[in-house]
């Protein structure tokens, strides 16, 4: 049963529980992207960073992994004295502090990150009511806030069509509103995304595919098809033998073993290293062929990953049917 929604809830674009590291991190990335949304981050204790805050870090509490891998990558942190340091460990206090500035620093349409934590306020009850969450914490004074559930766009209300969220696209994918022959507009560059636009392109809709250039674009689409005798793309990736490829801050330092180290340390090492890489771009590459002539009038160049498959940061595609990428090419628009 729903609950009964408050009489004056205030309304906020995205309300977060917790300011530990990832929910600073989730207010800071939605910000950057939304700089004026409303955005509201509850906190039970009365300092953020939890395992890390004021309240809980003392003198003697040291990190567990080394100064270069504690930090954000839009923020480097102060320079830690000598004397907190041991073997680039370091003590904790300095997260502690790192995370406090961080929160101070970030500002966001004139207003900094931290203005928008909420302290000393557990949420006590949260619930959904038709298209929102109502979030209720347990601090005098402080009204319900209220959120969409699903995230929504400038201009919304302006838009004429049928909105789905790929969240409801199983209940509706045979439902009527699909049979119609009308456009359809794809928002997102990842793996649901994909997945919708080769379903409906399938089903013979004309789809426009649309990517955010601003974000980390589209996902690193590679073939399902294995490499050195193994079954799968996802086999190739994860065997023993390819994880010596992956370089890493701690393989680069010491390695797991001796070929690592020598991969990702020597001369001819690391020339190997990018040798191999460049050659497995080179194959997702050509395989997908993003500057096919079938493809150029519908900007299927625009799924082109912008970064190296070793270097890519954000998600990667299988493309799990035969005809997934020339189905894109042929039939769909790329934005
Ligand atoms: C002793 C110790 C040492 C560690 N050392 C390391 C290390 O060296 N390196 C490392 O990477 N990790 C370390 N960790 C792991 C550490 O937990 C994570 O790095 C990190 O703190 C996890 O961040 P988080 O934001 O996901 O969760 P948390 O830090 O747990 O943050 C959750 C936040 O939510 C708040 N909260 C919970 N419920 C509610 C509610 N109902 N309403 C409002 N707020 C609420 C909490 O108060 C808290 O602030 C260590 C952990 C411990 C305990």
């Amino acid at each position: 049963m729903g609950e009964r929604p408050p009489p004056d809830p205030v309304d906020y674009d995205l309300v977060i529980i917790g300011c530990g590291i990832y929910g600073s991190q989730v207010a800071r990335t939605y910000l950057s992207i939304r700089p004026g949304r409303r955005v509201a981050i509850f906190e039970s204790s009365k300092t953020i960073g939890s395992v890390w805050s004021r309240e809980r870090v003392y003198e003697d509490f040291w990190t567990q992994v080394p100064l270069s891998i504690l930090e954000f990558s839009d923020h480097p942190m102060q320079d830690v004295p000598q004397e907190d340091e041991y073997y680039g460990f370091f003590k904790a206090k300095h997260v502690t502090m790192y995370l406090e500035e961080y929160c101070r620093n970030k500002v966001f349409n004139g207003q900094p990150l931290d203005s928008r934590i909420l302290l000393e306020a557990p949420v006590q009850r949260i619930y959904k009511d038709g298209g929102f969450w109502f979030i209720k914490a347990a601090k005098s004074g402080l009204p319900t806030l209220r959120c969409p559930k699903v995230p929504d766009l400038p201009n919304l209300s302006q838009f004429q069509g049928t909105i789905i969220h790929h969240k409801d696209f199983a209940l509706l994918e045979t439902c009527e509103i699909l049979e119609q022959p009308k456009g359809i507009v794809v928002i997102g560059g990842a793996k649901s995304a994909a997945d919708v636009v080769y379903s409906r392109a399938k089903a013979g809709h004309r789809v426009t595919w649309l990517i955010r250039k601003s974000a980390s674009g589209p996902a690193y689409f590679i073939s399902a098809k294995g490499m050195v005798g193994s079954q799968n793309s996802k086999a190739t990736l994860y065997t023993k033998l390819t994880s010596l490829f992956f370089g890493s801050i701690f393989a680069a330092q010491m390695g797991f073993n001796r070929i690592s180290r020598w991969i990702n340390t020597s001369e001819i090492g690391v020339a190997v290293l990018r040798k191999t890489w460049q050659d497995f771009n080179a194959r997702a590459l050509a395989e997908a062929d993003y500057d096919r002539a079938d493809g150029k009038e519908n900007g299927f160049f625009n799924l082109k990953p912008d970064t190296e498959f070793f270097w890519q940061n954000d998600s990667t595609g299988i493309d799990q049917r035969p005809d997934f990428l020339d189905l894109i090419a042929r039939d769909t628009t790329v934005v």
